[in-house]
C-alpha cells in the first residue's frame, strides 16, 4: 500500500488523508473546471471514497448545475471555501481530489488530459501525457489494477 497522502484546504480548518494512491488522475481543461477553479484546469484525483479519511473539520458541500443534468457536488472549506473534492454524479463511493489541495500536489501526475477542446490555447502540454478532445474510454485507458478498484467501488455502489 502507498504512503498516505495529507492534504488540506487554504486555512486549515479542514484536513484530510488519502489512505492509498489515487486510481487514476485527470486534468480537465473544460470550461467549468475553469470558471469554478478560476485557472487553466483542473486536476483531479480519481479515488474511493473510503481512502479519503478526515483528520481534522469537515467540507460543506455545494452542488453544481452541469449539462449532463447530474449533479456535481463540490465540497468546500466551510471557512476559506477551498474546494476539496467534488462527487461528480452524486456516487459518494468515489470522489474526485483537487490535487492542488494535496500537501505535495507535484508529486502526482496526471494521466490523460480531457476537454482539451476547450484548453487555453497558450498552455503547451506533455507529449507523453495522452490528450482527449473531450471524454475517453475508461476501459482502455485504465491500467489493470486501476479498473478492478473502480469495479469493486462502482459494485459498492450498487447494492
Ligand atoms: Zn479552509
Ligand atoms: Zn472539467
Amino acid at each position: 500500500m502507498a504512503a498516505s497522502l495529507p492534504g488540506a484546504c487554504f486555512c486549515g480548518e479542514v484536513q484530510y488523508e488519502l489512505t492509498d494512491k489515487p486510481m487514476f488522475t485527470h486534468c480537465c481543461h473544460c470550461t467549468d473546471c475553469q470558471t469554478q477553479s478560476g485557472g487553466a484546469f483542473a486536476i483531479n484525483a480519481l479515488i474511493e471514497a473510503d481512502h479519503v479519511k478526515l483528520t481534522k473539520g469537515e467540507p460543506v458541500p455545494v452542488t453544481m448545475p452541469t449539462d449532463s443534468g447530474r449533479p456535481h457536488i463540490i465540497h468546500r472549506c466551510a471557512k476559506c471555501q477551498t474546494a476539496l473534492w467534488s462527487d461528480y454524479g452524486g456516487r459518494k463511493v468515489m470522489l474526485f481530489i483537487r490535487v492542488s489541495t494535496l500537501k505535495e500536489p507535484h508529486a502526482i501526475e496526471p494521466d490523460v488530459h480531457i476537454f482539451t477542446r476547450s484548453k487555453v490555447p497558450w498552455v503547451g502540454l506533455p507529449e507523453n501525457q495522452r490528450q482527449f478532445e473531450v471524454y475517453y474510454d475508461t476501459k482502455k485507458e485504465w491500467p489493470p489494477e486501476a479498473l478492478a478498484r473502480r469495479e469493486a467501488v462502482l459494485a459498492k455502489m450498487k447494492k
